[in-house]
Formats: structure tokens, sequence, C-alpha cells
């Protein structure tokens, strides 16, 4: 199965209705630090409060004739997508997803009506749950990533962010499972090949990564981490995501947690804007000069607001922050 333009073209127009298009705002502070034109496409504005909304939808809207109920595993944005789908289009919802799951995210999906299954200490255990789920007549399951649907409704990210910047000169997307990464370079590379194109990720669990580097999907180990809606692996046997990102990714970069928590300040204290640990990844690889050279302009995508408050106040407070077992240590901004 091959992508093309078209299918996000396609996917747009499906999820017109539901789905915002967000805008693109000027960052003065990350300008001023690259040294370039920087903007922030704001997808914290989606109803669900991610952009996962966008694939969800689409994909739902293509389910198969006589499909009842949606289900899926998730690190909670795309089990809140596929949540907010199911409503819309009058099915029920089943999300399935492993301990590691924030409090925030799992009262986000339940406020939707969805019923939800915590299983296990990793997306695998969600996702074997999911599968034995889908067997059920009228039960659809929709992939957070490895979806052609999902990835061309993510894809209509990079549509409007080159109609909004037709000169784009760097992209840089957080990147997991690779269905944002893979739908939205390839809109962008369709419409201008030469888009430098720049996946981010945490360096303690990068599943595309590894797997690139490898060759093949490969497994590693899920941990906990400020970018909670990056774990998780991309499936051994990856269909379309890991070929996509492999193919269209110029390079991976990733970013420590440390890195991560001062990138969140940065956001907050810099733009004011409140957004998860997974959004940060290309803000915090340019403040800590891992992207040399950066050709402008430079967009990244802020894909997600939804934090758990108590941490979020407590990293904007400068204080420490335990991850199961890992300790952030703490700074104040500025300070
Ligand atoms: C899912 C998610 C990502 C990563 O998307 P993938 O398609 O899995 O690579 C990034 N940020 C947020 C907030 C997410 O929910």
């Amino acid at each position: 199965m091959q992508l093309s333009l078209a299918d996000v073209l396609e996917a747009r127009k499906a999820i017109a209705g539901d789905v915002v298009r967000t805008p693109l705002l000027p960052s003065r502070f990350m300008s001023q630090q690259s040294g370039q034109s920087f903007f922030l496409k704001m997808e914290t504005m989606q109803p669900t409060g991610a952009f996962k909304l966008r694939g969800a939808m689409n994909a739902a809207l293509n389910a198969p004739k006589g499909t009842n109920t949606l289900t899926c595993c998730s690190t909670g944005n795309h089990g809140r997508g596929v949540a907010f789908a199911a409503r819309q289009l009058g099915m029920k919802a089943v999300i399935c997803m492993s301990s590691l799951v924030p409090q925030t995210k799992l009262d986000g999906i339940r406020a939707l009506g969805a019923e939800t299954r915590i299983v296990g200490n990793s997306q695998d255990d969600a996702l074997a749950d999911c599968r034995a789920l889908a067997q059920s007549p009228g039960v659809f399951e929709i992939s957070p990533f490895d979806d052609p649907y999902v990835i061309a409704g993510q894809g209509t990210i990079g549509l409007e962010i080159l109609e909004d910047l037709p000169n784009l000169g760097t992209l840089l997307i957080p990147l997991s499972g690779g269905g944002l990464a893979a739908g939205v370079a390839l809109a962008a590379k369709s419409i201008n090949p030469s888009i430098h194109i720049v996946g981010l990720t945490m360096d303690r669990g990068a599943a595309m990564k590894a797997s690139i580097d490898a060759g093949h999907p490969v497994e590693v180990q899920e941990v906990a981490s400020l970018a909670d809606s990056l774990g998780g692996g991309i499936g051994l046997e990856n269909r379309l995501s890991f070929a996509m990102c492999r193919d269209l990714l110029d390079e991976i970069v990733l970013v420590n947690e440390e890195e991560i928590y001062r990138a969140m300040q940065t956001l907050y204290y810099e733009d004011s804007h409140v957004a998860e640990g997974a959004c940060v990844v290309g803000i915090a690889a340019c403040l800590a000069g891992k992207l040399p050279g950066l050709k402008g302009p430079v967009a990244t995508i802020i894909t997600g607001r939804n934090v758990d408050m108590t941490q979020f106040t407590k990293i904007m407070m400068g204080q420490d922050v335990h991850l199961d077992g890992y300790l952030v240590k703490g700074t104040r901004y500025g300070a």
C-alpha cells in the first residue's frame, strides 16, 4: 500500500467539519534563539486537545460497513480522538491503555462516554487486549499510527503549514509510532521535496530511531518520560509508518528529560503555551544546540495540551519530578 498526496487531500475534505484548522503562530523567543523565523503549529487547539483527532476521525469515517464499535490502544491522545470520533458517528468506543497513562487523559476519554480498559504496563500489553477485542463482529480497531487513513489524517497538518508558510525550510516533528511524521512528511515533501524534515523524540525508548538504525522494526523498553505521549514501540509487524519515516525523514534527533523539562518551561514562560512534554522536543533540541545550521523558516508542531497539571505546575515552579525511578532535577526558569 502506497500513500500519496491525494490521500491527504481526501482526508482533509472528509474531516473538515470535525477538526479545527489550527493557527501557525510565530515565536519571537525561538526566532531569536534559533536565528531563523520560528513558527508553532498549534494542535493544542483541537477540541480533544491534540492532533490525533485528525487521523482518528479520518479512519472512523472510513471504517468498514457494519462497524458499531471502535477500539484502539493508546497512550491517551489517540484514545480521546477515537472516543470523540465514535461519539460524532454514533458508535461505541472501547479504549485500551497501559498503567502508564496519566489520569487526566483517562478522565478526558471517559468524559466522551467511551469505555476504558487498563491492561499491563506497556503499549504492547494494551495492544494485545485491543486486538483480542477486535475479533468480535462489529468491532473495528484503529491503530494510533500504522493505518493509512490515520497517516493521511495527520498529513493534513502538513498541508495547512505549507499554505500558511510556503517557503518553509525545516519542519521539526515529534516522533513516536511515526504516524504524524509519516503523514506530515509525505504532504510536505510532495509539495516541496527540498524541505528538511527532522523527527524528534526522547532518548529513553526511541523505538523508531532504533528500528531505522537496525533496518527493521525492533522493540525497545518502554519507560516513563515527561514526553509520555511519545512512549511505546512501532510494532514488529509495522506495515506503513516505519518505511515512510525511514524514507521521508532527513534525520532523527534525540533529547533527554532535562532538555524536555527546560523546553516546557521555555514554551510556557516565553510564549505562554501550556503543552505536553511530547510537543517541545523540537524546541528542546534547538535550545540544546542539537540542530546546528537550521534552514529557515522553521516550524514545529505543538502536538497536544493534555498535561498532568500537578506535574506541569511542578515543572513551572522549578521542582524535581520523579518519573518511576528516574529523577529529573528541578531548576527555576531563568535561574
Ligand atoms: C501521539 C503523539 C505524538 C507522536 O505521534 P506518532 O504518530 O505516534 O509519532 C506526539 N505528540 C503527541 C501529543 C501525541 O499524542
